[in-house]
């Protein structure tokens, strides 16, 4: 069997030490001809930010490792349209310090480096740990991130999905989950700073998850790996039959098709 090529990214910025243990599982346990390409400086919560008004820059900092001053997505592309010299089989992003579960989805510079690649046509899966993991725990979690990613490369994906993978530590095993939701979270932190005016600290305050046993946080919340399948197609197709009643036709007059 040829090696896989496969492109490694993430949010954290390129001397995170999860995209390290992250790269070396997939060589070692893959035997893939991995390629890393991630921020030079950490872009946690850049969600799918895309640098459309400045120029990108990139740097080489060894082998097959390249430094870009630019988002996970930027990332994914310059290596995708220039760096790689083919196609990747497989875009594996992280290790994130820090689960991405529920809606924090949305904000994941992480997640959106797999989505990125899902919507250039490329089989993804985003990975993600505990925020205090240890460097023992990040080589248990890329040895489940490099099985999984293992299953990807002999079965793909089922069209226009990636995986979000969230490993906590000494698992007691895997979950199928679906992506929470937050029943609430503490709106702000506040400070002072030396001189007594206050500033503020947002998306970092303790959250309250909505019950439910299938979902993400469920699962790690019980010391599972947590796996779900995401979707680049944001439509919500249960809304189309309501809102088909609304006879939005009358909004605006003209020929129906
Ligand atoms: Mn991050």
């Amino acid at each position: 069997m040829t090696r896989p090529a496969v492109l490694v990214t993430n949010d954290d910025g390129v001397r995170a030490p999860g995209l390290a243990a992250l790269a070396r599982a997939l060589e070692r346990d893959l035997g893939a001809e991995v390629t890393v390409v991630a921020p030079d400086r950490e872009q946690s919560g850049a969600s799918h930010a895309m640098t459309i008004r400045s120029p990108l820059r990139f740097e080489r900092v060894a082998e097959s490792w390249y430094s870009v001053e630019g988002t996970p997505t930027d990332c994914v592309n310059l290596a995708i349209f220039h760096l790689l010299d083919e196609r990747p089989a497989l875009v594996v992003s992280g290790i994130n310090a820090g689960y991405n579960l529920g809606e924090d989805v949305t904000y994941s510079g992480t997640v959106a480096g797999a989505l990125e690649a899902r919507i250039l046509g490329i089989a993804s899966v985003a990975v993600s740990s505990a925020p205090d993991a240890s460097a023992e725990d990040l080589d248990a979690v890329a040895a489940i991130a490099a099985r999984v990613a293992a299953e990807v490369l002999a079965r793909g994906l089922p069209a226009d999905s990636l995986l979000n993978v969230n490993v906590p530590p000494a698992p007691r095993g895997i979950r199928l989950t679906h992506q929470g939701r937050r029943a609430f979270r503490e709106g702000l932190i506040e400070r002072r700073d030396p001189k007594g005016r206050e500033y503020y600290w947002i998306g970092l305050a303790p959250s309250e998850w909505e019950p439910d046993d299938g979902a993400d946080h469920a699962a790690i919340a019980e010391r599972y790996v947590s796996v779900t399948p995401l979707h680049s197609d944001m439509t919500c197709h249960r809304a189309i039959p309501v809102l088909s009643a609304w006879g939005l036709e009358r909004l605006v007059p003209g020929s129906s098709r």
